[in-house]
């Protein structure tokens, strides 16, 4: 188990203000659970509140503009979601890469654009079901990691890599454990080829259909600095469960 376990929950589309109560819960549970580090990504319009309500937990977003402003009508700037009340953002979720076309070099921009105002970012990356079957995961991740990762050695102290396997994202079904974590070794490998000495600072978490049942034996995984949570981030009760098993 990592030494201080990061535990992140994906809202994606779903919250509106009632949902701040769940907000809430998670705050007080990570209160006695100070050995794990706790953060959520709720909607854009969620931003601001959650932070307001939830005094301890990491607030981050779920996407940003690689633009400082301008015409770019419904999206929204790194700097808007700092001014929300973001520490961090997503960036380069398999759903937006498949919702959007965002390609490795749009996710690099978009990384940079949050590094540029102070915020840390997740950056995602996972191979598809035909992939794997293929035998090309490991090659294929390398390459989003070398398109997609923000350059200068000095964004490894702020950046963190999300292993999420897209055709475990929402379906119930995760890699073995062998494999997750011969991908999470052969990531550590590629990101000192990308960023030296630096690359020990990144963590790399595991995402895909992570519950309460199944977190301690992923996150026991070599490598395996947290978790990137979707569904079961949804609720209090699951999440601190999630939680509860890092600790
Ligand atoms: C995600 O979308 O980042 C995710 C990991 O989803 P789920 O936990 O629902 O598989």
């Amino acid at each position: 188990m990592a030494e201080r376990p990061y535990i992140v929950g994906n809202w994606k589309m779903h919250g509106t203000r009632a949902m701040l109560s769940e907000a809430r819960a998670i705050d007080r549970a990570a209160e006695r659970l100070m050995k794990v580090e706790v953060a959520i990504a709720p909607p854009f319009t969620l931003i601001h509140a959650t932070r307001k309500e939830a005094a301890l937990i990491g607030v981050g977003a779920q996407d940003c503009h690689a633009a400082e402003g301008g015409a770019h009508t419904g999206d929204i700037s790194a700097a808007m979601l700092k001014d929300a009340g973001a520490g961090f953002v997503i960036i380069g979720h398999s759903e937006r890469r498949a919702d959007h076309d965002e390609k490795d070099s749009d996710v690099r921009a978009k990384a940079e654009a949050a590094l540029a105002v102070g915020l840390s970012v997740i950056v995602c990356v996972g191979e598809t079901e035909a992939e794997r079957d293929a035998g090309k995961a490991v090659r294929v991740v390398a390459k989003q990691l070398d398109g997609s990762l923000p350059q200068a050695d000095s964004a490894a102290e702020k950046v963190t890599v999300a292993y999420e396997p897209v055709w475990a994202i929402g379906t119930g079904r995760t890699p073995t454990l062998d494999d997750i974590e011969a991908m999470h070794r052969a990531i550590r490998e590629r990101l000192h080829e990308i960023y030296g000495d630096a690359a020990e600072s990144v963590r790399i978490l595991y995402g895909g259909s992570v519950k309460p049942d199944n977190a301690a034996e992923i996150l026991n995984i070599a490598e395996v600095g947290g978790a990137l949570v979707g569904g079961a981030s949804l609720t209090a009760e699951s999440f601190v469960g999630i939680m509860t098993a890092a600790a």
